[in-house]
Parts: C-alpha cells; structure tokens; sequence
C-alpha cells in the first residue's frame, strides 16, 4: 500500500493519489496478463491438443484415432 498511498505533509492523513485507480487497473491487467500467459504455455488446450484433419474438432495431440469420427492417423 506504501506505492499506492502517499504522504501529503501538512495533511493529517494520507491521501489517495490521483492516479492511483490507474495503477491498481495496471496490475490487475498485469496480474491477468500473467495468469493467462502461464495458464497457455503449460500445457494449455491450444497445446495439448491438435485438430482432426478429417472432421476438424480438437483431439488429444497423442490420439491416433479420432474419438469422434473415429479417423484412424498414419503418423
Ligand atoms: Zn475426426
């Protein structure tokens, strides 16, 4: 709170700056900025999955045959 709250001499309190809705709207941006990085690069579903070339729906990327329409892979 030191960052976001700054003394005024003279004032008895401490007062809100005025920019400080901006840097609590700046790290909640970071913090989701993060959290989504982090939630992609580990094995996100964009990673951990690959699209069946015959009928298009996501499958496991290890899947040798479609569980959907039951496309069997060559590789
Ligand atoms: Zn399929």
């Amino acid at each position: 709170m030191s960052v976001i709250l700054s003394y005024q001499w003279g004032s008895a309190t401490p007062e809100f700056r005025s920019d400080a809705p901006n840097i609590i709207f700046f790290g909640i941006l970071v913090a989701a900025i993060i959290y989504f990085a982090t939630r992609f690069t580990r094995g996100g579903p964009f990673l951990r999955q690959r699209f069946c070339t015959a009928c298009g729906r996501g499958i496991p990327f290890d899947a040798l045959i479609c569980p959907y329409c039951g496309f069997r892979f060559s590789s």
